[in-house]
């Protein structure tokens, strides 16, 4: 039994041949914020406390989809969202944040300060200005590629449908798609210090092009962010196939009904309980497994443990 730690930037179609300019900042990202978060689980920091850092961390990085560098919906605008728990089933989570920088502390707060669990819209945005966390006008959170990508998921989309409006008869109704790149880069962190404290971060802008108003799997407790006293798991990739599967949740109920392993867990969920192209997460175990599964073409992903082990790739580790 030691201490784990793992995190994730995103799942999705991410091509062997993303530049360079594209891969190196979000791998330097990683590094960095593993680093982070393995320095402070040596501090003996409450693991809660390491993975709010480590995603607070990642939101400020431009390169991921949350925080700063978040994804726009089509209308342009930003709608962040964010989820933490820990072994005990505290937990929080807020969806349709505009202008706060760390939606992450947000969830915590919203666990700790409040008898809810869940705060969205302009009841979230209201409950942070009441705690005084830090926001800013949300054009903060507007990058030149994520206004390039939504134009891209547009023109991939050519006919543009306006869901608010009734459907004429030929129109054909398709979820808003994207190129590969724009799926990436939702941000999770998961750890276990070595008395068996588990706790789990999610945080994201969503998908590229996603309606106004859409809640994705992120804050969903049990779909995309899920901690008991046997396991912590964050999840990514196309967030309405990993509601459907209760993704997180049935990581943990397999451990805790049928006994299997972290490993046997994850790697089940992943291969039989979401259709393929659609799903990776990260999940450490009360016991100190780490493992980081996914049915993608790639995720970002980073994790480290006591006895020495690391590890940070994009691809099936066969590319690496
Ligand atoms: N799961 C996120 C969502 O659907 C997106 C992602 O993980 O990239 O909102």
């Amino acid at each position: 039994m030691g201490w784990a730690i793992a995190l994730h930037g995103g799942a999705g179609d991410i091509p062997l041949s993303l530049p360079q300019e594209r891969r190196l900042p979000r791998e330097a990202g990683l590094r960095y914020c593993l680093h982070i978060g393995v320095e402070a689980l040596k501090a003996n920091t409450p693991t809660l406390d390491v993975v709010e850092l480590v995603v607070r961390e990642l939101e400020n990085i431009p390169h991921f989809n949350a925080g700063k560098g978040s994804v726009l919906t089509t209308q342009g605008t930003v709608e962040m969202e964010a989820c933490i728990m820990d072994g005990t089933k505290r937990c929080g989570a807020v969806s349709g944040l505009t202008t706060v920088v760390n939606p992450i502390s947000l969830a915590r707060l919203v666990m700790e300060k409040t008898p809810h669990i869940y705060l969205a819209f302009d009841g979230a945005e209201a409950f942070a200005r009441g705690q005084g966390v830090e926001t800013v006008d949300s054009s903060h959170f507007i990058t030149p590629e994520n206004v390039e990508r939504l134009k891209q998921a547009k023109e991939a989309n050519r006919v543009q449908i306006d869901y608010t409006q009734p459907l004429h008869k030929d129109e054909k109704k398709e979820t808003p798609e994207a190129d590969g790149d724009s799926k990436l880069g939702t941000v999770g962190c998961v750890a276990v210090d070595s008395l068996g404290n588990l706790a789990s971060a999610t945080s994201t802008g969503g998908l590229v092009n996603k309606m106004v108003g859409r809640i994705g799997d992120t804050p969903i407790i049990g779909a995309g962010t899920y901690a008991n006293s046997l396991c912590a798991v964050s999840a990514t990739g196309k967030g309405e196939a990993i509601i459907r599967g209760t993704v997180a949740r049935d990581v943990a109920a397999l451990m805790e009904f049928k006994g299997v392993s972290l490993k046997e867990a994850a790697a089940y969920v992943v291969e039989e309980g979401t259709p393929k192209g659609t799903v990776g997460l990260v999940a450490v175990s009360a016991t100190g497994e780490v493992t980081m599964p996914f049915n993608t073409t790639g995720m970002f992903r980073a994790c480290a443990t006591e006895d020495g082990y690391s590890e940070i790739g994009i691809w099936p580790s066969v590319h690496n």
